[in-house]
């Protein structure tokens, strides 16, 4: 039986993460002047997401997004051909107007992701970045129309891949999430 196809970045094993990764460019999909963005420093947090907000390429159940921070990614080339797919979402989802990729998504509101970016490694035209670590908001992937009966084999091809599969964010990141808003909300000292 083939395998499950979850992302083409990770259908065939993940390529070894190079430590001395440092950053590198992220291209769109035009074949002529894409839009490239410069991202400083390794992605942290990259994962496998089900939902059906971040770009997926063609065919994929799931995107493989990470973040860096806002401060170190930047727009090098064709600005002017990105817009924000939905202004009123928490990520402001940078898009390419032309061929639809995502290139960054900034979270600018109060929140405890603010000053974070997210991105897709696989745009990148180096190799070497961290490889994604867990898998989010699997049970989403319905909502895109997969069939839910086939859901214990997708975990279970997630599981093969070490993707451990989570419905939501990972327990870091729901912890870490929590932590700010107990802060916040002062059941916890800042
Ligand atoms: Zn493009
Ligand atoms: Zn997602």
């Amino acid at each position: 039986m083939p395998s499950i196809s979850i992302h083409p970045a990770v259908d065939g094993g993940f390529k070894a993460t190079d430590a001395s990764f440092s950053g590198g460019t992220l291209v769109c999909a035009c074949a002529s002047n894409p839009v490239k963005v410069k991202v400083k420093g390794d992605i942290a947090h990259n994962h496998a997401c089900g939902c059906t907000k971040c770009w997926k390429p063609e065919g994929a159940v799931f995107s493989v997004v990470a973040v860096a921070p806002t401060e170190s990614v930047e727009v090098v080339e064709h600005a002017e051909k990105l817009a924000v797919v939905d202004p009123a979402a928490l990520i402001q989802r940078h898009a390419c107007k032309e061929c639809g990729v995502h290139m960054y998504g900034p979270v600018e509101r109060d929140h405890p992701f603010k000053g974070l970016s997210f991105v897709h490694p696989e745009r990148f035209e180096e190799s070497g970045w961290a490889g994604p670590g867990f898998a989010a908001f699997v049970s989403s992937i319905i909502e895109s129309g997969y069939d839910p009966a086939g859901m214990d084999g997708v975990r279970a091809r997630l599981r093969d891949l070490n993707l451990e599969p989570y419905d939501c964010l990972n327990p870091p990141l729901m912890d870490y999430i929590a932590t700010w808003t107990a802060k916040k909300s002062g059941v916890l000292a800042a």
